[in-house]
């Protein structure tokens, strides 16, 4: 076993961070981690559990005059994100990780560090291995497979904990405290069209809509950014109305949690109308550059000659399907009234795909909400738009929210002493975009949940690092709100 962090405190984490590093773990390969997870609670006799997934959960009993406190779940995830330079000549499911310090931080070499969540794994076998702490009791839940899908917190089933507290220890920013995340849910629209054959007299047009930022589609959805598919339908709107355009075929998007920032259509134009249609997608260029014009500074509008298609989509699909992606809910759709700043709900119209060979276009959304039932709202808004327009609307992978809470008995208690402790009130904070905490709240839903970590920098890149010294007031923090939880 390497030695390189031995001289770092606190040695107890460090000491089990630094055999995190030697068993490979990357998403869905999480086996050794949960190997070594039991292995550990056998080792100091604690009581363990493991579910159908692969999650465990450790319990340790409270230290003497104890008893009677709230039991306390600590939690991180057992993977980490497999991310290495393309030198480094890396294989995750083999190769151990080689952590290295550079001034004020713990790196990796040439690869992912999994700090993230490798630090919340180590601080909880910390606690539980620990003789000389105060605390109540507590349950350590280490799940799976967090970075691909949640998996581990998707197969949670009621009675596998028994806590009233859960503290997620899987946050980036020492001195913030997490008290909400969104909650997702997919659309899958699909539109069923004829082909016609293509009108006679007619020009062929490629439409581009191109250089936008994009970004996450949760994360960047309050950043006013241009949305590829909605300028490119805003833009067959107007041509469909004006000039005669026939749609011949359409492509927006490609990740459904990413804003989009390509799209394009071939279109046919009456020859008549071919100079107004240039005309017009110049003015479009120029409409939409002034209106984003603060956030899109490279964007770009603009069309290119086509090779002459067979057919074209039948009218009446034509015309549902640009009526309803011109008006489909997209963007933020409320602010949360709990945090202020924080987007309550929001959608991403992430994909415009047709397909020639099926004669079908679908469109992928993804939804999101810290509070479930706007989400449904939502949801039932979008299948009202997409029936009345004859298409098919198929809602999947729903998972729940975590509504803020300002009122929380932890965060409160936590706030306290956060400040008496670093002189300082730390920040509160909410996401919107998913956390275990959204899943695990919607399987146990009385828990008082709160999240919070070291500051790790550049996480899910080779640049990924953790400052030493957040890791101390970390767990100073950590060890003197175990002292103060209320009792139950
Ligand atoms: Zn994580």
């Amino acid at each position: 076993m390497g030695n390189i962090l031995s001289g770092l405190k606190p040695e107890a984490i460090w000491k089990h961070f630094e055999e995190i590093c030697e068993i490979p773990h990357p998403s869905k390969h999480e086996l050794k981690m949960a190997e070594y997870v039991i292995n550990f609670a056998k080792a100091n006799n604690l009581e363990y559990e493991v579910d159908d997934v692969q999650n465990v959960v450790i319990r340790k009993p409270a230290t003497p005059g104890m008893e009677n406190r709230k039991t306390v779940i600590l939690q991180g995830h057992l993977d980490m994100v497999p991310q290495a330079n393309s030198d480094a000549n890396h294989n995750f499911e083999k190769d151990p990780i080689k952590p290295r310090i550079e001034g004020e931080w713990v790196k990796a070499t040439g690869t992912t560090l999994g700090a993230d969540n490798g630090i919340g794994v180590a601080t909880s076998l910390a606690i539980l291995e620990a003789k000389d702490l105060v605390h109540g009791p507590i349950e350590a839940l280490f799940t799976i497979d967090e970075e691909t899908g949640m998996t581990g917190a998707f197969g949670l089933k009621p009675g596998f904990l028994k806590g009233d507290i859960l503290m997620n220890l899987d946050s980036e920013d020492e001195g913030e405290l997490f008290i909400g995340c969104a909650g997702g849910t997919n659309a899958n629209i699909t539109f069923k069209y004829n082909k016609k054959p293509a009108p006679k007299k007619h020009s062929a047009f490629k439409i581009f809509v191109k250089g936008l930022k994009g970004g996450h589609s949760g994360c960047d959805i309050h950043l006013g950014r241009a949305n590829s598919n909605k300028l490119l339908f805003r833009f067959l709107k107007q041509g469909e109305k004006n000039l005669g355009l026939r749609l011949v075929a359409v492509e927006g998007g490609n990740l459904r949690n990413a804003i989009p920032r390509e799209a394009y259509a071939v279109v046919m134009i009456p020859k008549e109308n071919v100079k107004a249609f240039e005309e017009a997608i110049k003015q479009y260029e120029a409409i939409i550059k002034m209106e984003f014009a603060a956030v899109e500074p490279d964007l770009s509008i603009y069309a290119e000659k086509a090779k002459s298609p067979k057919n074209v989509f039948d009218k009446s699909t034509q015309r549902n399907l640009i009526n309803a992606i011109f008006v489909c809910p997209n963007n933020v759709i409320r602010m949360s009234n709990d945090m202020p700043g924080l987007v309550e709900t929001s959608t991403n119209l992430a994909i415009v795909k047709s397909d020639d060979k099926t004669k079908k276009v679908e469109i992928k959304c993804l939804l999101r909400s810290s509070v479930d039932s706007s989400k449904e709202a939502l949801e039932q808004k979008m299948a009202a738009l997409f029936e009345l327009a004859g298409a098919d609307c198929i809602f999947d992978g729903q998972y729940p929210g975590w509504k803020p809470n300002p009122s929380s008995p932890i965060l409160t208690e936590m706030i306290d002493i956060y400040e008496k402790m670093f002189g300082k009130k730390p920040e509160i904070k909410a996401i919107h975009a998913g956390l275990e905490c959204g899943l695990i709240g919607g399987v146990f839903p009385n828990l008082d949940m709160i999240s919070f970590g070291p500051t790790i920098k550049f996480p899910h890149s080779p640049d990924e690092q953790c400052n030493i010294e957040t890791v101390q007031k970390f767990w100073d923090y950590i060890l003197e709100t175990l002292k103060n939880v209320p009792v139950k």
